[in-house]
């Protein structure tokens, strides 16, 4: 569908959340840019300074898990102080009105639970940011502590104390496999949904972009609201192309 002008897409939208009985919010960066973190795709995001680095580079070399290292410490001031912004406190407060029973989310910056959506409720597609794990044997580490271990040892990523692994932050890189818990939490979340809200993402990374359409072919109403078109905006029921903390700012309780 076209996208209506900003008064109808409001209203609109306000009549479907009012109709709907369990809502299921699906999130990308494009939430979090008022936040302060930038999203990959927008001029001036990530991918315009950095292509990514993929999960077999990672494990394959010192320099690469070093590099990751580094470009995380140098987003520190970003994730760190990060607030949830309008789009994350709408969501929070229809959590809390009971309609939206869990959010799914391609970010790993943590601020839906900072919104106060319990971590049970965060269904995290691509992990999170704010602490690592060993690759292998699964031990959480901070991040202070690899911060200290990295400048003590001349930048270079600490292995873990356990059982020598590589230590990584707890989110999935390129080429790395899936959360099987989380896909399946999701994909039971989208079918039980009669209202599918896919919101601040471009829906370009796969598999995580075949959710609004499952949602859809289950019936359920379809709502997209991007800055830009995405290829599913055809398939949605309506399409808001606004800024999202503009557009979810009405449906914060206070
Ligand atoms: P993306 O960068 O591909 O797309 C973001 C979309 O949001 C863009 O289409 C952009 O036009 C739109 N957008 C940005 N700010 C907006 C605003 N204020 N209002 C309306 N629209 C806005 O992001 P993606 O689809 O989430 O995929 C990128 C991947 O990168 C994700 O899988 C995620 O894991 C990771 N990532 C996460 C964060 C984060 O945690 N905040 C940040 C960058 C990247
Ligand atoms: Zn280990």
């Amino acid at each position: 569908m076209i996208a209506p002008d900003p008064g109808t897409a409001t209203a609109r939208l306000d009549r479907m959340i009012h109709e709907a009985s369990v809502i299921v919010p699906f999130t990308g960066a494009g939430i979090s840019t008022e936040c302060g973190i930038p999203d990959f795709r927008s001029p001036g995001g990530l991918w315009t300074r950095h292509a990514p680095i993929p999960f077999d580079e990672f494990l394959a070399s010192q320099e690469a898990r070093n590099e990751s290292w580094r470009r995380r410490f140098a987003m520190n001031s970003q994730f760190g102080e990060a607030r949830p912004g309008r789009g994350h406190r709408a969501l929070a407060s229809l959590y809390r009105a009971g309609k939206v029973p869990a959010v799914i989310t391609q970010n790993i910056d943590n601020l839906h639970q900072a919104s106060g959506f319990a971590s049970e409720h965060v269904v995290e597609l691509h992990g999170n940011t704010t602490y690592a794990f060993c690759l292998d044997c699964e031990t959480r580490y901070e991040l202070s502590w690899v911060r200290e271990r990295m400048e003590a040892g001349n930048g270079c990523a600490p292995d873990c104390r356990a059982c020598g692994g590589y230590i990584k932050t707890a989110t999935i890189s390129f080429g790395q496999a899936m959360p099987e818990d989380a896909m399946r939490r999701a994909r039971e979340l989208t079918l039980s949904c009669n209202l599918f809200l896919a919101i601040g993402s471009s829906l370009v990374v796969w598999p995580a972009a075949g959710f609004p359409m499952l949602a859809k072919r289950n019936g359920a109403r379809l709502v997209i609201i991007n800055r830009e078109p995405t290829e599913f905006d055809a398939l949605a029921d309506l399409v808001v192309h606004q800024d999202i903390g503009t557009a979810l700012e009405p449906f914060i309780a206070h």
